[in-house]
């Protein structure tokens, strides 16, 4: 038989279980048997394979022809030098891919750590006990607790369900939530209404279910087998560079086209065209900008998962640093989800929640006792923070009670309340909690002196007077009320229809204290230009406290409500936004979409944070969605880009600092890169134009591209966050990373400077040794080939002050704090050791053509370091002082 044929008992039987669940041996024993539940990874290709598309790619292949023709050359007409050609293209290649490789090996490594630091849990029953463990746990047999948020573990049969939803999108793509039941159905598997599958996710109800196949024996992980693994796909500054970079070799090979026919025009050789065309297109392809441009990424984000934001995408940190509006939820993010109920309000009295209560305070407590899904497990408590705290209240103040539940309409955030009937001694009750407006609706009567009496005006108005009372000082109200049901029918009728001519028990105020690091986030927003909405659920009172108390609003915000927002229309709330400081209260999930996308329209970068089921659409149409790693349902967590591992609103402003850091970080070591293509390319132009001998030779070039120039690179992708850096305005959506000002800079004005530097280095050396206008140099005369090794240095010497200039770009450096990037030193110090080498080693002046240098000519090329330093720093005093 099938299993979704079987009754309960039968369930159990083939899956030789029970209503207690397995025993630990067992289930040790069916883990050894059936492997840890999940979904094996597809394969991604083998080392050797990804290393090999390094070598395949568009690019590659260009240079690899290159290398080819030249070696053809070499063959045709050996001695003209083609073979150093092709061996310092073919080194190119090969230095490029293995750098790329490394650099994507770490990025992905990097994110495959911060994946692991996202464990998904669950809820089993194991020998009668409730356990919480990661889902890749469970093995076949496990009875699991299914419960609102949460995600389906396994492929389970249904024994018991309430209201049961869920969602089948990942399997079948269909969003609209199904009802579940848990009775044998005979048709087709497939659509059997009592089984629920793996990947799938609870959007409302609570049920049990028996797991009957997990990990790959899953229908998802049929699926998963089939498909292969999705693409991650590149963030938008990504597929900038990319395009940027084929923009660049594009120009590039344009530039070494140009060069190759103006040197026919002026009567070079075919070779000799041909070589300097290869060259300078070599030259000028940035290699390797794009895997720095992912590492710096990923350390971003590995500095981000330090700081307690988990980054799903390596888009969100970029687009983290572009946040304009920041819609926060109250409970747990500015507050602490510590929540202690403190008051208790019944029959026209207000008392502290003590051992000792009234007997009308008494029975509000065992209508939050009973109409509660919190359960202490092991000792702990666990479940909703503001059922725990009812719980642990009502545990305190009443004594053990005989009492079953008998049914549940669940909590649901639109409805903002929840029903349970239950039997207390043999006798049948139906409870509800809730927002005080909704509870007070269903309410025909009111208890007072222990007498059911009719509720009338005057009733009304003193309750909400008290409940605002209440939430003026902060605390989160919950209203309660209680039938005592005649002749409520059989059970398969009831629905939410039990739910009138309830009686009014009172309310309970619950304390949750700001987080105390939240007042020094909202200021740093405040400053960094960022604006913060509060969307919450909870009253406008209590939500207007809490942001005074926070200091979010200053005197009395403008509160809109859920049933305002929905008279309102776009016009007038788009005018209400952008004029004053507004909380929005009492709102569904519905209202959050809603105020988002009137946000989006209006141009702001958005960020979201959420924890419901209900929340998971405002969470992707946000451009950054941030769930909550405790609080936070899976289904929250699925639909965002950030996790926030400690609920903490606090993270998400750090987030976005650590966001701005890496974008402003890509641009200084962007600025560092480009400068260097000036001082390489302006050699080559005055080879051609001044008919002097080639001052810089394509092996030089290649030793600074993809040698001195690396590791200082990388260090500038590590900077710190500077101080301003959340002093400033967001950047502008439309800002574009290789902006006009950064390559002014680097193109117009320190390039610049360095390209003199150079040309004075081989101009003074073979001066110094009598050269004069027009003779001819040989390419093994020692004299051309110090003059040549004396450019080549003069770029190193500029390039290392560079590395200071860039570290801000209007700061002076002498306020960027000499050592707070001691990587900088590091980088510094093997650029200096790499040029070392290379002029004075023996090897290194093989492979470099280059010769050992005098020391007057340091002594001539080292100032220029300090004529760029402090051209910079003159540049950067007068834009400061324009922008004061
Ligand atoms: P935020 O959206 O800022 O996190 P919230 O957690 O208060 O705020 P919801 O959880 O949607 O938002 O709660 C909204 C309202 O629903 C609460 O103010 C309360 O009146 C009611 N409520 C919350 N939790 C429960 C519950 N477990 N049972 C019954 N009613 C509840």
């Amino acid at each position: 038989m099938k299993i979704h044929a079987l009754t309960t008992k039968e369930v159990f039987r083939s899956l030789v279980t029970s209503g207690q669940g397995l025993s630990e041996e067992e289930t040790e024993r069916r883990l050894h048997e059936f492997g840890l539940n999940e979904i094996s990874e597809v394969k991604r290709k083998n080392l050797p394979a990804r290393l090999l598309d390094q070598f395949t790619h568009f690019l590659a292949l260009v240079l690899l022809f290159a290398a080819g023709l030249s070696f053809l050359s070499e063959y045709l007409r050996p001695g003209e030098g083609m073979l150093t050609l092709g061996i310092a293209i073919l080194a190119v290649v090969f230095i490029n891919a293995l750098f790329t490789f490394i650099q994507e090996y770490r990025a992905e490594k990097a994110l495959d750590a911060l994946k692991k630091l996202l464990p998904f849990f669950v809820t089993v029953i194991r020998q009668g006990r409730e356990r919480e463990l990661p889902a890749r746990h469970v093995v076949p047999g496990d009875l699991i607790l299914l419960t609102e948020g949460c995600k389906v573990p396994a492929d389970a049969r249904l024994i018991t369900t309430a209201d049961l939803k869920v969602n089948h999108a990942p399997l079948t793509g269909e969003s609209e939530p199904v009802l579940r039941n848990h009775e044998p159905y005979q048709g087709e598997f497939a659509e059997s209404p009592n089984i629920v599958f793996a990947g799938t996710t609870v959007v409302s109800g609570s049920g049990k279910a028996i797991a009957f196949a997990t990990g790959m024996g899953t229908e998802f992980g049929r699926i998963a087998h089939l498909t292969s693994s999705i693409d991650a796909g590149l963030s938008p500054l990504q597929k900038e560079l990319a395009k940027a970079t084929r923009i660049a070799a594009g120009i590039a090979a344009a530039v070494g086209l140009f060069f190759f026919v103006l040197g026919f025009l002026i009567g070079r050789s075919f070779w000799d065209n041909f070589i300097f065309g290869v060259g300078i297109t070599v030259a000028l392809i940035p290699e390797g900008m794009l895997p720095t441009v992912t590492l710096a990424l990923a350390m971003g984000s590995q500095r981000m998962a330090k700081r307690k934001a988990l980054i799903k995408t390596l888009t969100s940190v970029e687009t983290l640093g572009s946040v304009t509006v920041i819609c926060t939820d109250k409970t747990g993010t500015l507050t602490q989800n510590d929540m202690t109920a403190t008051t208790v309000w019944a029959d026209n009295s207000i008392c502290e929640i003590s051992d000792t209560l009234p007997e009308a305070a008494q029975d509000v407590m065992r209508a939050a006792l009973l109409c509660n899904n919190a359960r202490v497990i092991d000792g702990n408590y666990k479940g909703d923070p503001t059922e725990t705290a009812l719980l642990k209240a009502a545990r305190k103040v009443l004594d053990d009670m005989p009492a079953e539940r008998l049914f549940e309409i669940p909590f649901d955030a639109d409805r903002k309340m929840m029903t349970t009937v239950n039997t207390v001694a043999g006798r049948c009750f139906i409870f509800s909690k809730g927002a005080l407006e909704k509870i007070l609706s269903l309410c025909t009567h009111i208890l007072i002196q222990g007498s059911r009496q009719t509720l009338d005006e005057n009733n009304r108005k003193h309750v909400f007077e008290t409940y605002h009372a209440l939430m003026d000082k902060g605390l989160r109200v919950l209203a309660f009320a209680q039938k005592r049901p005649e002749n409520q029918g059989p059970k398969d009728s009831w629905n939410k229809e039990i739910e009138t001519n309830m009686t009014f028990l009172g309310l309970i105020g619950l304390h949750d204290p700001p987080r105390p690091e939240v007042p020094e986030a909202v200021e740093k927003c405040r400053q960094a230009g960022i604006r913060i909405i509060m969307i919450t659920g909870d009253a406008g009172r209590t939500a207007a406290a809490i942001a005074r108390e926070i200091n979010l609003v200053h005197g009395a915000p403008f509160v809109i409500e859920g049933q305002e927002l929905e008279q309102m229309s776009d016009g007038t709330l788009r005018k209400t936004l952008s004029e004053q400081e507004t909380i929005f209260a009492r709102m569904a999930p519905k209202h959050k979409m809603r105020v988002v996308s009137l946000l989006k329209e209006e141009g702001e970068v958005v960020a979201v944070t959420g924890d419901g089921v209900n929340d998971a659409p405002a969470l992707r149409k946000a451009d950054i969605g941030i769930s909550m790693g405790i609080a936070g349902t899976d289904v929250a967590k699925e639909a965002s880009d950030i996790v926030l591992l400690d609920d903490n609103f606090a993270t998400i402003v750090n987030a976005v600092e650590e966001g701005r850091t890496v974008y402003e970080n890509i641009k200084k070591f962007l600025t560092y890169i480009l400068a260097s293509n000036i001082p390489e390319a302006v050699p080559y132009l005055a080879y051609i134009l001044l008919r002097i001998p080639l001052p810089l030779t394509i092996m030089q070039i290649l030793a600074v591209d993809l040698g001195t120039d690396m590791l200082p690179a990388l260090a500038l992708a590590s900077e710190k966050p500077t101080p301003g850096i959340m002093k400033k305005p967001p950047r502008k959506r439309t800002e574009r990373l290789l902006s006009a000002p950064l390559i002014a800079r680097a193109y117009l004005f320190l390039g610049p400077i360095e390209a003199v530097a150079c040309m004075f280095g081989f101009f003074w050396v073979l001066a110094g040794s009598g050269w004069a206008w027009g003779t001819a140099t040989v390419l093994n005369d020692p004299l051309y080939i110090q003059a040549t090794t004396a450019c080549l240095t003069a770029i190193i010497i500029t390039q290392t002050a560079n590395v200071f200039a860039c570290r801000s770009r209007d700061e002076s450096f002498f306020s960027t704090g000499f050592f707070s990037n001691r990587l900088i030193f590091l980088g510094i110090a093997v650029e200096l050791l790499l040029q070392l080498f290379i002029v004075y080693h023996p090897l290194g002046n093989r492979i470099f053509s280059t010769a050992p240098l005098s020391p007057e000519a340091w002594l001539v090329l080292v100032p220029f370091a300090f004529v760029l330093f402090f051209a910079e720093e003159t540049r950067k005093f007068i834009f400061r002082r324009m922008k004061t």
